[in-house]
């Protein structure tokens, strides 16, 4: 069983996640590009109750533009934490957020929306996957 501390930019918010994740990968949406000014953003997902705040938690923030993804962050830096959603009952801690796990990316989502090709061999979902409400069509490389 995996347990890794992560933190903000500044590391007034550090936080631990535990378990395993859900699934790890990257996704191309224009939402997760614009909020974090990444041409792609490298997400691991989490049941709720696995990822802790240990500290700093009164200076998280949270912007919500749609019922579907709470957005937080280092009100102090500005740094990214993660996102809660609510509707999938995950919550995406950014893999950058979290350097000492492991990252081992294994879908891309929302190809559908890329502005880079990237050509790992990983399965490419124009959206999501069918088990968590999307199309589950694939995009070949
Ligand atoms: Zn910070
Ligand atoms: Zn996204």
């Amino acid at each position: 069983m995996g347990f890794y501390k992560g933190s903000c930019f500044c590391g007034a918010v550090e936080l631990t996640v535990s378990g395993e994740p859900a699934a790890m990968g990257f996704c191309h949406c224009e939402s997760c590009r614009r909020w974090s000014a990444s041409p792609v953003n490298a997400f691991t997902l989490w049941m709720p109750e696995a990822v802790k705040i240990t500290k700093g938690a009164k200076l998280v923030a949270t912007y919500s533009k749609t019922p579907h993804s709470h957005r937080k962050w280092c009100s102090i830096c500005g740094g990214h934490l993660m996102t809660e959603h609510p509707g999938l009952g995950l919550t995406d801690v950014y893999a950058a957020t979290i350097a000492a796990l492991p990252f081992r990316a294994g879908v891309h989502v929302n190809y559908g929306e890329a502005v880079i090709q990237i050509r790992d061999g990983l399965p490419k979902q124009r959206d999501f996957p069918a088990d968590m409400g999307g199309s589950g069509r694939l995009i070949a490389e």
